[in-house]
C-alpha cells in the first residue's frame, strides 16, 4: 500500500468523459489498496476564458479579484471529479485551497505556499476516502484567495505530497513523459526514462512548460519522488530524479528547452563608468519587471552598449523605463526588439565536457543562424537568436547532439 497524491492537468480533466476516465484511473489504485489524493486543474481552456471575461469588464483588474475569478475553475473540476469517483461507489470528498488549508503569501496572481495542514486529508484516507484537492489556490493569513501562478496546479500537488510525505507524486497530463525538447515542436523527440531535478529545473526555467518550475523546485527541495506521466495510456513516464546518478555514460546534453517570451533591449552608447549598469537596471527591476540574459560590451570608445532581455509582454514598460534612464545618461539609443527566443541544452554531461559550445555554435551556423546573446552556466548553454529560427535551431541541435528517436527506445504518439 502506497500514498500517492496524482496530479491532472487541463487537458486530462477537459470534457466529462476524461473526468471519468480519471475517476477509472484513481479507482485502480485504490482498488490495489493505495491511499489517493487527487490535485486537479481547471478544464483546459477555463482559465484562459476566466482570463478574457476580466479583460472585458476592466483594464487594470485587481489581483486580489483576479484571484478570487481564476480560482473558480478549479471548484468546479473538483466537485465533479468528487462526484465522478461516488459513481464508482468510491467514497470521496473535494477540498478548497482554503479548505485544506493551503496558506500562501499574499502575493496574488504568484503565491507562495507557506504551510499545508494535512489533518484533514489524512484522516480522510485513513477512513479510506480519497481526497481530491483543488490544484493552483490557496488561501493567505487573512482569508484571502490566491493563486500560485499559470501551471501552478503542479505545484500543489507536489507540496501536498511533501506535506503528506507521499510515496510519490504523479503528475498526469498530455504527453507520456519529459521528453528531451516539446513532442509538439519536434516530432522525433524522445522520451526519457529520468532526468535529474537539476536538470529539470533548468529545462523548466529555460521554457518547458512540462512542469511549472516552483514545482520542481519544491520536490529537490523536500525529495519528494516526482513522476510525469500520460492520462491517456498506460506507461512509466519519466522520473524526476533525486539522485544524480547519472553514470560516465550520461548523454553530454539531455534536452533543448526553448522560449518564444522573451524581448531585447539595447541600450547604445552608454558612459563607460563605474554604477552604470545598475542604474540601468536598477529602475527596470524596481518596476518588477524581470531582467533574464543581460551583456555588457567591453568599451572602445570611452563608451559601451548594454543588452538585457526582458518577457515579452513587459517591453513596452521595460522600454519606457530605459529610454527615460538613457536620456540621462546622455547615452546614444535604446533599440528594442519583439521577435526574439532563446534556445538553450540542458545537461548535467556539460560539467565534465569541454566543447560542447562551440558544437552548438557550429551547428547553428551550417543551418545560417546568427547567434546574437549568448549565457552559460554549469549546466546548461543558452542563446538568443532571431524568433523565426526557433524551430530549425531546435531541429537541427536536437539532430546534432544525438537527441533524435531512432527508433530504438519506444516513443508514444504523444496522445
Ligand atoms: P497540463 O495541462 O497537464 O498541466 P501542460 O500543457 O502544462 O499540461 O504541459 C504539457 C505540455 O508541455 C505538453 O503538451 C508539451 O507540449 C509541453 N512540453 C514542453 N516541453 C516539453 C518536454 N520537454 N517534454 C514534454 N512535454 C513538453
Ligand atoms: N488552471 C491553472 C492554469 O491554467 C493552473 C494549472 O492548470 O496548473 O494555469
Ligand atoms: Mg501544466
Amino acid at each position: 500500500m502506497a500514498l500517492i497524491v496524482q496530479k491532472y492537468g487541463g487537458t486530462s480533466v477537459g470534457t466529462p468523459e476524461r473526468i471519468k476516465a480519471v475517476a477509472d484511473r484513481v479507482k485502480r489504485f485504490v482498488d490495489r489498496g493505495d491511499q489517493v489524493v487527487v490535485v486537479v486543474s481547471a478544464m483546459s481552456g477555463e482559465t484562459n476564458r476566466l482570463v478574457a471575461l476580466s479583460q472585458a469588464v476592466s483594464s487594470n483588474p485587481h489581483p486580489r479579484e483576479m484571484d478570487v475569478l481564476l480560482s473558480t475553475g478549479e471548484q468546479v473540476t473538483i466537485a465533479l471529479l468528487a462526484l465522478a469517483l461516488q459513481e464508482q461507489s468510491l467514497d470521496a470528498r473535494s477540498y478548497l485551497g482554503s479548505q485544506v488549508k493551503i496558506l500562501t503569501d499574499d502575493a496574488h496572481a504568484k503565491a507562495r505556499i507557506k504551510a499545508i495542514d494535512g489533518e484533514s486529508i489524512l484522516s480522510d484516507l485513513n477512513a479510506g476516502k480519497v481526497a481530491v484537492v483543488a490544484g493552483f489556490q490557496g488561501v493567505d493569513v487573512n482569508g484571502n484567495i490566491t493563486t500560485l501562478g499559470r501551471g501552478g496546479s503542479d505545484t500543489t500537488a507536489v507540496a501536498v505530497a511533501a506535506a503528506l510525505n507521499a510515496d510519490e507524486c504523479q503528475i498526469y497530463t498530455d504527453v507520456d513523459g519529459v521528453y528531451t525538447t516539446d513532442p509538439r515542436v519536434v516530432d522525433c523527440a524522445r522520451r526519457l526514462e529520468q532526468i535529474t531535478f537539476e536538470e529539470m529545473l533548468e529545462m523548466a526555467s529555460l521554457g518547458s512548460k512540462v512542469l511549472q518550475i516552483r514545482a520542481v523546485e519544491f520536490a529537490g527541495k523536500y525529495q519528494v519522488p516526482l513522476r510525469v506521466l500520460s492520462s491517456f495510456e498506460e506507461g512509466p513516464g519519466t522520473l524526476i530524479s533525486i539522485d544524480d546518478n547519472k553514470d560516465m555514460e550520461a548523454p553530454l546534453v539531455s534536452g533543448i528547452a526553448f522560449n518564444r517570451d522573451e524581448a531585447r533591449v539595447v541600450v547604445r552608447g552608454v558612459p563607460d563608468t563605474p554604477g552604470v549598469a545598475y542604474k540601468i537596471l536598477g529602475p527596470v527591476s524596481d518596476a518588477n519587471v524581470e531582467v533574464d540574459v543581460i551583456v555588457q560590451n567591453v568599451a572602445a570608445d570611452g563608451t559601451t552598449d548594454l543588452t538585457f532581455t526582458v518577457h515579452r509582454n513587459e517591453l513596452d514598460k521595460a522600454q519606457v523605463i530605459t529610454e527615460d534612464i538613457a536620456k540621462q545618461l546622455n547615452a546614444r539609443e535604446v533599440a528594442v526588439d519583439g521577435s526574439i527566443c532563446k534556445v538553450s541544452l540542458v545537461g548535467v554531461g556539460m560539467r565534465s565536457h569541454a566543447g560542447i559550445a562551440s558544437q552548438m555554435f557550429k551547428t547553428l551556423a551550417d543551418v545560417g543562424i546568427n547567434i546574437e546573446l549568448i549565457t552559460t552556466s554549469e549546466i546548461k548553454i543558452s542563446v538568443v537568436i532571431e524568433e523565426k529560427y526557433m524551430e530549425l535551431a531546435v531541429r537541427a541541435l536536437h539532430t546534432a547532439f544525438g537527441l533524435d528517436d531512432t527508433g530504438v527506445v519506444e516513443s508514444s504518439d504523444n496522445g
